[in-house]
């Protein structure tokens, strides 16, 4: 699985339509401050279902959308568009690629597609929780982020060796199935009620 290609059209600095090709393996982005490196990592969290205004190094949820500059207008709708080869379904889709978009418009309101199907952003976030792609995966090591593990404390590191080795769905399906369970107790306990009542 590799990252072939991002399409960002609106998306912070990106006003036009810009598509970048990736190969298998290392790849880099380079260009002078300011150019806009820093936005394509942000744009990649944004498509993969990141929702934290923080992390994607805004202020609001608009922030993302393009906001004008000297020579052209403030855009609507900011759309990301990221194209995963998944030759070797590790994502595990019946799809030799994985299209997937997200946009947003000033309006507030967002949309996810994945292979052209409109879909909910936690569809998104539940084929990627299995792949380690997802955006607390650890696919993506943000500046400085390398200085926090060192110098976090132990069982903060910890944390860390678990999500990354994928322990973290375990423990979200863990805490889905014991909500079920105290939902199911709650059922039982009315229907006892129920019996008692009518013996
Ligand atoms: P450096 O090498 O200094 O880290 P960089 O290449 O990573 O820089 P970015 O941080 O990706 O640069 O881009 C910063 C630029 O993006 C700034 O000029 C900023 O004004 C612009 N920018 C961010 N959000 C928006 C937006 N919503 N609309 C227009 N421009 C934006």
């Amino acid at each position: 699985m590799y990252l072939k290609r991002i399409e960002l059209h609106g998306f912070k600095s990106f006003a036009d339509r810009v598509i970048l090709e990736f190969q298998p393996g290392i790849n880099a982005i380079v260009g002078p401050n300011g150019s806009g490196k820093s936005n394509i990592i942000d744009a990649i969290r944004w498509v993969l279902g990141e929702q934290s205004v923080k992390t994607l190094r805004g202020y609001k949820l608009e922030d993302v959308i393009f906001a004008g500059s000297n020579k052209k207008k403030p855009m609507g709708m900011a759309e990301v568009a990221i194209t995963i080869d998944n030759f070797d379904n590790l994502i595990p889709l019946d799809y030799s690629e994985i299209y997937l978009v997200r946009r947003t418009f000033r309006s507030g309101e967002s949309e996810f597609y994945l292979n052209r199907t409109p879909c909910r952003l936690k569809d998104i976030q539940e084929i990627l929780i299995d792949s380690g792609v997802g955006k607390d995966g650890y696919s993506i090591i943000s500046q400085g982020q390398i200085d926090e593990m060192l110098t976090c404390k132990a069982e903060e590191r910890r944390t860390i060796f678990e999500e990354t080795a994928g322990i973290v769905k375990y423990r979200i399906r863990k805490k889905e199935a014991e909500k079920r369970l105290e939902e199911t107790m709650d059922n039982i306990s009315r229907i006892d009620d129920i019996i008692t009542e009518l013996l």
